[in-house]
């Protein structure tokens, strides 16, 4: 475990469950073989966390127009040390012009560090194409919300080059169906969500392309009707991969375990929707131009207000608490913040030869109690300070 771009490691593979020797050379996977004497019982292996979902990190918010390459070296760091090895960087909503510059801004910055290249894979757009019903916007600002145009979409394509943009969208927003089907015909991928669409417009809105539903049971209101409403309409659709914030705060454990038996577990993917608060203590944190509190229960809300406004969650406690909530092993939760995600996005995020050696190797004592976790990007052991990784 030198901490150079080649080495070796014995560990339980995380899902097969078969004991493996995992060797790498120039940053790369050489072999994959069955491991010829037992590692200790407690030691895995497993793909690096991808998180679609991640709006600051670690006292760094990305919803700022003057975001420093520093500060987002360092949250990315932590991220990548606390196993996330991968992410989608979020922004939300605001004036259109103001989150293109800040996408340009992002863009660039990533371009400047191939640690950060290799890091964020692509960009998630949450907004202004949502509902602004009470309750339906979460902590969106509803007054930012405008309906989507061809335009629109063309300009984020235009900034984004062929990077993976994931673009969660309210198909209700007038123009929405339609911009639908452009933006999956230049290649992005469109997630539903912060919406009250009717079960005619949902399906529409899959016709044209839309695969994904982002945080079901968040971004609508605390009161549904029991007959109707966002939440079951989405069960019924079989065709959208649903995303989840499993901190057992944002979806209540007795919901965490029914989603799962009301859905096939392989559309079920879940994100921490990040933000700067998660990795740091508690405490008053910036969001855009509004200020979050984030108290000792890792709960994330504007001063004074009911509303959750995203996670102060890391990502590798979300793949535990979801197996703690649903008394499964972990490995089964921790594909579903790794490899689900990443083959949503129509990446790929696995443990296989030819692969970059971008993995983490745990020790987990009783079937979900994490003791500790160990990166690996390309080889490198990742450092919280320190550069080593790219
Ligand atoms: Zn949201």
């Amino acid at each position: 475990m030198a901490n150079s771009d080649n080495g070796e490691i014995s560990a339980w593979h995380y899902s097969s469950g078969q004991p493996v020797r995992v060797r790498w050379g120039a940053g790369v996977i050489t072999h994959l073989e069955d491991a010829t004497t037992a590692p200790p019982r407690d030691l895995f292996v497993a793909p690096g966390l991808f998180d679609l979902q991640i709006n600051g990190y670690s006292g760094v918010d990305f919803q700022q127009d003057n975001l420093t390459l520093d500060d987002l070296q360092s949250a990315t760091r932590q991220l990548r040390a606390a196993g996330c090895t991968h992410f989608l960087l979020t922004l939300i909503t605001d004036e259109w012009s103001v989150m293109i510059s800040r996408l340009r801004h992002v863009r660039a910055l990533r371009s400047q560090s191939s640690e950060l290249e290799s890091a964020i894979a692509g960009w998630h757009i949450e907004g202004p194409f949502l509902s602004a019903e009470p309750g339906f916007h979460g902590a969106h600002d509803p007054s930012r919300m405008i309906d989507p145009t061809p335009e629109h979409i063309r300009e984020l394509r235009s900034f984004t080059g062929d990077d993976p943009v994931l673009l969660t969208i309210s198909p209700e927003r007038h123009g929405a169906v339609k911009t639908i089907g452009l933006a999956v015909s230049l290649g992005m991928r469109i997630s539903l969500g912060h919406t009250n669409a009717s079960v005619e417009t949902l399906h529409r809105a899959i016709q044209s392309g839309a695969t994904g539903f982002t945080h079901l049971g968040n971004g609508c209101p605390r009161e549904l009707d029991r007959h109707d409403n966002i939440l079951w309409r989405v069960f019924e659709m079989p065709e959208l991969t649903v995303s989840l914030i499993p901190d057992r705060i944002h979806v209540s454990p007795p919901l965490f375990r029914l989603m799962h038996r009301l859905l096939d577990p392989s559309v079920i993917y879940y994100t921490t929707e990040a933000m700067a608060a998660a990795g740091a203590p508690p405490g008053r944190y910036k969001m855009g131009k509004k200020e979050v509190d984030v108290g000792p229960d890792q709960i994330v809300r504007p001063p004074g207000q009911p509303l959750f406004a995203g996670s102060a969650l890391r990502p590798v406690d979300g793949v535990f608490r979801a197996a703690q909530m649903l008394n499964r092993p972990w490995p089964e939760t921790w594909a579903r913040l790794s490899e689900i995600p990443a083959k949503f996005m129509g990446l790929r995020n696995e443990l296989a030869v030819q692969q970059p050696a971008t993995f983490c190797v745990l020790k987990v004592k009783g079937q979900n109690q994490l003791e500790d976790l160990q990166a690996y990007v390309n080889g490198m052991a990742v450092a919280p300070g320190g550069g080593s990784a790219e």
